[in-house]
């Protein structure tokens, strides 16, 4: 059985529409996917009905931002009742919050001679999120900087004019959020935080007792021992294991769907007691996630 449980689509960042996505999971040899833009669940209708063309098991999903202290964590939701008014009300807060970040971003750009800012962005969008990309666009379009790396290094990176930091929940009310919607809430990508181990013992423990399902042991191409060494970490904590290519977009070798190594044969993999799955072959005793070929 080949599981993708973390990907992305043109509704957030990704590149693709949810259709082409499906396509192209359906290709990689995939059986069992979660589509889960940022702070979205509109793609997922369309890539419901792709996925049922395919033969495809799509599972909903999103990815959420949260805080943990002053950290930004990435939270995965998957197995979501997308009807649910809990779910609903919080992917609006989010894309308030998201949209009210980029209108304080466009205003500073304004102040050092850029025109327009937020409107022209949001163009260059065209109905996807907004994000720092676009304002780089408009800064290399205004003749301000000479490239997308330098409109970062110079306006939009840490430290300068355009880096706005969002505010956003708790940890722990976004992990009840994706629980009331009936779901299953995921920790993803803990290695990309660059936690210290007893830091990131704590982020699990804390996770784990604010209600969080499993963690991603595996996310995309990743060094070798650490899914082994996460899976320890959630079994202690009592979490389930999951994996992902955090795909965006075609092109790179990295992070291509479905692409990564299988699940350590220590992880309990947080599918395994799904219903939906346990006609495929090996599910219930989830023995493989994935496999390079
Ligand atoms: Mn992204
Ligand atoms: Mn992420
Ligand atoms: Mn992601």
């Amino acid at each position: 059985m080949k599981i993708d449980l973390h990907m992305h689509s043109h509704y957030s960042d990704g590149e693709l529409s949810p259709e082409a996505l499906m396509l192209r999971a359906k290709d990689a040899g995939l059986e069992v996917v979660a589509l889960t833009d940022h702070d979205t669940l509109d793609g997922l209708p369309q890539a419901q009905s792709a996925a049922a063309r395919e033969s495809l098991i799509l599972i909903n999903g999103i990815e959420l931002s949260t805080r943990w202290g002053t950290i930004g964590v990435h939270v995965v939701g998957l197995k979501l009742d997308i009807n649910s008014a809990a779910l609903q009300q919080a992917v609006a807060a989010q894309q308030q919050a998201r949209v009210a970040r980029n209108v304080k971003i466009a205003t500073r750009l304004e102040k050092l001679g850029a025109r327009n800012v937020y409107q022209r962005a949001t163009e260059l969008a065209g109905g996807t999120q907004v994000g720092r990309p676009h304002f780089a666009q408009v800064l290399v379009h205004d003749g301000m900087v000479k490239s997308v790396a330098a409109a970062f290094k110079k306006y939009l990176g840490a430290g300068k004019a355009g880096d706005i930091r969002q505010q956003w929940p708790p940890l722990e009310d976004i992990v009840a959020i994706i629980r009331a919607a009936g779901g299953v809430a995921v920790l993803a990508h803990p290695a990309k935080y660059r936690l210290t181990r007893t830091k990131l013992r704590a982020l699990v423990a804390d996770f784990a007792a604010a209600g969080g399902g499993a963690i991603e042991v595996i996310s995309g191409y990743q060094p070798s021992g650490l899914a082994k060494d996460l899976a320890t970490l959630a079994n202690e904590a009592g979490l389930a294991s999951s994996c992902g290519s955090d795909f965006h977009r075609p092109g790179g070798i990295w992070q291509e769907l479905g692409r990564f190594e299988p699940m350590p044969d220590n992880a309990r993999p947080v599918w395994a007691l799904w219903p939906e799955l346990a006609d495929l072959a090996g599910a219930a005793q989830g023995e493989v996630c994935n496999s390079l070929e």
